[in-house]
Formats: C-alpha cells, sequence, structure tokens
C-alpha cells in the first residue's frame, strides 16, 4: 500500500452533505483509495441545502471525478442532474454522482448494499421470502425497492407513524408489483409477522448513538430462531435488537456491511476498479471504534 500523495494530477471525489462531519465516507473512500494506488483524494464538502446547485455547478467547473452525497441533498439534488439510473428513478433518491460524456448522472447504491450484505454474510437471497421491515423512511424505501425488485414474495412495511407506512406499502407495490402491507410498530398484526417472516430488517433510527442504551424495538420473545435478523444502524455495531435476535439463536447482520458495500459500489462507478471491500471494512471498524 502506497501513502497518499497530493500532486497535480489528483482527481478529487468527495461527499455533499450538512452535516458532513460525522460522515465514515472520507477514511474507507481513501483507504480503498491507497490500497489501490489511484492518483485520487476522498474529501467531506459541508454544503447547506440553499447552495447546493451551486456546489453542483463548482464541482464540473473544477472538475471533481464524482460525488457522493447525504443527508439531506439525497432527493434535491435529482432535478440538478441529467440522467438518472433506473434504481435511482424508482427509489426518488441519489447517493452517488459520476460524471459521463459531459452529463451528470445520478445513482442510488443502499440497496445494492444492503442485498449484497444480507448476500454474503447470511447467504439471503430475497426471491420468494416473507420480509418485514421496520421503518418508512428514506433507507426503508431503497431495502424496499431493492427487496421488491429482487423479487420477495411480500413485503410488510412497519412504522411509528402508520400512514408513513401505508404510503410506503401502496408505492412500492405499484413500483415492483409486489404485494405489500403496512402496519403500525406494535400490537398483535406485528407479533405475528415478526414470528412469520424469513427476514425483519430494522431501518428505522432507533438504537442508534447515543440513544443506544434501550430496549430492543420489538419484543425478543417474538423473534423466532430461523428468521434473519438484520439492523442497518451502524453505530453502535451491534445494536440491542441485534444482541436480542443472537440470544435467540437467530442469524444477525449488522448495519456495516451495507455501508461498506455502498461506497464500495460508488468507488467502483467512478473507477471502474474492483473495490478492497476488506480494506474498506476494516477502516470503517477501526473509525467506528476511535469514535465511540
Ligand atoms: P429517516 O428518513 O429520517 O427515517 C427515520 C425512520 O426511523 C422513520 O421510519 C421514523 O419513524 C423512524 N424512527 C425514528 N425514531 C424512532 C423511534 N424512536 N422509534 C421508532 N421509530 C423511529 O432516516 P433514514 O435515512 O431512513 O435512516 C434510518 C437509519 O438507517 C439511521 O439510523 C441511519 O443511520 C441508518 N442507515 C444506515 C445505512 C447503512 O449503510 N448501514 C444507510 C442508510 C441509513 P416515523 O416515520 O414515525 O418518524
Amino acid at each position: 500500500m502506497r501513502s497518499l500523495e497530493i500532486t497535480g494530477t489528483t482527481g478529487v471525489l468527495g461527499v455533499f452533505g450538512c452535516p458532513v462531519e460525522h460522515s465514515f465516507s472520507p477514511p474507507m473512500q481513501n483507504a480503498a483509495i491507497k490500497e489501490l494506488g489511484l492518483d485520487l483524494v476522498y474529501v467531506p464538502f459541508k454544503v447547506a441545502p440553499q447552495d447546493l446547485e451551486a456546489a453542483v455547478r463548482g464541482a464540473a467547473a473544477l472538475g471533481l471525478t464524482g460525488f457522493n452525497v447525504t443527508i439531506p441533498h439525497k432527493e434535491a439534488i435529482i432535478p440538478l442532474l441529467d440522467e438518472l439510473d433506473e434504481e435511482a428513478r424508482l427509489v426518488g433518491a441519489v447517493n452517488t454522482v459520476v460524471y459521463r460524456r459531459g452529463k451528470l448522472v445520478g445513482y442510488t447504491t443502499d440497496g445494492y448494499g444492503f442485498l449484497k450484505a444480507l448476500s454474503e454474510e447470511a447467504a439471503f437471497d430475497p426471491t420468494g421470502k416473507e420480509c418485514l421491515i421496520l421503518g418508512a423512511g428514506g433507507a426503508a424505501r431503497s431495502i424496499c425497492i431493492s427487496l421488491g425488485r429482487s423479487k420477495a414474495a411480500t413485503l410488510t412495511i412497519a412504522n411509528r407513524t402508520k400512514p408513513r407506512a401505508e404510503r410506503l406499502a401502496a408505492e412500492v407495490a405499484r413500483l415492483t408489483g409486489v404485494k405489500s402491507m403496512a402496519l403500525p410498530l406494535s400490537g398483535p398484526a406485528l407479533q405475528d409477522a415478526v414470528g412469520n417472516c424469513h427476514l425483519l430488517v430494522n431501518a428505522t433510527s432507533y438504537g442508534m448513538y447515543p440513544k443506544h442504551e434501550c430496549p430492543p424495538i420489538i419484543a425478543e420473545d417474538w423473534l423466532s430462531p430461523s428468521t434473519i435478523v438484520c439492523d442497518i444502524v451502524y453505530n453502535p455495531i451491534e445494536t440491542s435488537l441485534l444482541r436480542a435476535a443472537r440470544r435467540r439463536g437467530c442469524s444477525v447482520v449488522n448495519g456495516c456491511g451495507m455501508l461498506v458495500h455502498q461506497g464500495a459500489r460508488s468507488l467502483e462507478l467512478w473507477t471502474g476498479c474492483r473495490p478492497p471491500v476488506a480494506v474498506m471494512k476494516r477502516k470503517l471498524l477501526q473509525s467506528l471504534r476511535e469514535r465511540s
């Protein structure tokens, strides 16, 4: 591995967000860039919502190689782009922007990262499976669309604010053709869904640092040992839900794999290189340990 050296030819990648200081992408992407020996550097850019358009124009003027966008820009960036990848169009959000033949092309890599982590860590294939997703925000939407496109049998979406779950279920059914239902985040119908699903995903921010000392988002004794339980929260690495699921004998998948694979896919889109996933994961875990 060579050390990162900035010269007159170094290309720039980055992430636009607000706030952006918390992002784990810079350490993870720069570790990958070093490993691959690429003449690139990945930088965080704090971009306020009202400055997004100027930042996108500026990025083109400065010749950035490509960039990620994170909260609050994932939807607002869409009208500023020339083309959208099919999945980004369905999800209605973008996290990766690529310059291609003078055009700005938007992608979302969250769904890819999610499926790749489940496949690698739990050998999970969504085809024909009953899936229960807790949450109806941006991450839940990406996950539902990717599970729907992968031919899951059913999607049940449970959310604290039930009307949001109803809207997402209706939309996912319309966009993917997969049977989708909505539930509140408590009660006997949820207990039944938890006990009978092949895959349970927490896509809410419940259990996230600094409010991580909390009971699991659903009752531990509702979980069946045959269910794969995934929590996309990555800080802490093991949430109270995953600890409960482990005690029940379930296979568990934490949020780190999704974060690494979505970043790896972005790097692949920008450079065409095969990303060093193990190096990225090691760096992410080190950064998480340093910050906790
Ligand atoms: P978001 O759009 O703000 O949605 C937040 C969701 O969490 C909503 O469904 C909200 O329910 C629910 N929620 C918040 N607090 C809750 C509580 N105390 N009890 C129950 N439900 C609660 O956020 P997002 O972008 O989808 O992100 C959600 C989580 O996923 C975050 O922790 C984020 O860090 C994580 N994430 C991880 C990855 C990864 O790569 N591992 C990628 C993206 C996101 P209401 O609708 O009722 O408000």
